[in-house]
């Protein structure tokens, strides 16, 4: 591993200020940063540690519940105001990785963290995301893992977290800040898609931390559900996972919020599935309608054809655990 400074930071002007040069790296848990810097992937010349600045509360405010960027894992999917009230937001953190590791990951770390690309991780290996310019290595390769969705000629990767697809599906905003101050931006158009540039994961600027997260009020608490498709029940990153979230009020939907994860460079939020359950009851057969809606535009490689049934049958089964129908 290449030599690196290291600094503890005191503040978040003296964060941005390090930031904004380059070859400096935030350095939150850890817990993906310091394995991309062990094999190679990164090479940083200075990490700022931000763990001790006061970024950790979760607490309601007149926007809803406000979590900082330097909240565990751990902790945000114990606390009793997201439990309450945001449980799809615990069940998604509890399908993340081990305990060890949550103990360790931070939100804004989660947020940030890297694809699992196999390709982005082995440096004799072509990737575009790794070092533009030099290809992708999954397209003509071993892309079982990666997206059905929203693709690029460049790249075809897929985020990795599960914590994310449940913040896409239930409207989350983040506060950013940065050289030029404070600045709000939607959960959904946080990551992009990889078009012409995969190196760039999401909308951070040079110079910009992720300062917290923040949840609306909502009717989702009661019929809401993770869930999680992977190759070992723990300890394993999503095939596909949905987060969805209901609102049935006399046995009619109204209100529904849907994403997926393991299928697209981002969060897939199903914008049009969730407008058409609207109205109707929570039934099977509507479920698996509405399945098949959000399969449109997909496209699958050589090894992950499967997700094109397997995306389907999991709304499906999430919508039937959410509305309590088993
Ligand atoms: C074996 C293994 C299995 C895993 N399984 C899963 C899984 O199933 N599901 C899942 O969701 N995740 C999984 N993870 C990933 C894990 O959730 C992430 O590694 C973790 O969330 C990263 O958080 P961190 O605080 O350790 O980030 P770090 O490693 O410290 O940082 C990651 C990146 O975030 C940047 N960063 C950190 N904080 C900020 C901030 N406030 N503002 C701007 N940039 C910031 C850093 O500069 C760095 O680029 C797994 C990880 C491992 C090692
Ligand atoms: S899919 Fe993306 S991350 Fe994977 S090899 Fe291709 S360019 Fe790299």
């Amino acid at each position: 591993m290449k030599q690196f400074q290291y600094v503890k930071a005191s503040s978040n002007a003296g964060v941005i200020t390090a930031i904004s040069k380059p070859g400096t790296k935030i350095i939150a848990g850890g817990t993906n940063l310091v394995d991309l810097m062990k094999r190679g992937v990164t090479a940083p010349d200075r990490l700022v540690d931000i763990t001790h600045l006061p970024l950790k509360s979760i607490n309601i405010t007149g926007k809803g519940l406000h979590i900082g960027a330097l909240a565990l894992n751990s902790v945000v999917a114990e606390n009793a105001l997201v439990v309450e009230k945001h449980p799809l937001l615990a069940m998604a953190l509890k399908a993340g990785a081990s305990p060890q590791l949550r103990n360790m990951a931070t939100v804004g770390g989660n947020m940030m963290q890297r694809t699992r690309c196999t390709y982005f991780y082995d440096t004799a290996m072509p990737c575009n995301k790794r070092a533009p310019g030099t290809g992708c290595g999954a397209i003509g390769g071993i892309n079982r893992m990666h997206a059905i969705f929203g693709t690029s000629s460049k790249c075809i990767a897929v985020h990795p977290s599960d914590m994310c697809v449940a913040l896409a599906a239930l409207d989350a905003t983040v506060i950013i800040a940065g050289p030029k101050g404070q600045r709000t931006l939607q959960f959904t158009e946080f990551h992009r898609l990889p078009g012409e540039h995969p190196e760039l994961d999401n909308h951070l600027a040079t110079g910009e931390m992720i300062l917290s997260v923040e949840i609306p009020d909502n009717n989702f608490a009661k019929n809401s559900y993770y869930l999680k498709v992977r190759d070992r029940q723990s300890y394993a990153f999503a095939l596909v996972s949905v987060a969805a979230a209901l609102d049935i009020q006399n046995g009619v939907i109204r209100g529904a919020r849907l994403a997926m994860g393991g299928v697209a460079h981002k969060p897939w939020r199903l914008f049009e599935v969730e407008k058409s359950l609207i109205g109707k009851k929570p039934t099977e057969e509507n479920f698996a309608q509405a399945a098949q809606l959000a399969m449109q535009g997909a496209k699958a490689y050589e090894y992950n054809a499967f997700k094109l049934k397997l995306a389907p049958a999991t709304i499906a089964e999430a919508l039937k655990h959410a509305s309590g129908l088993v």
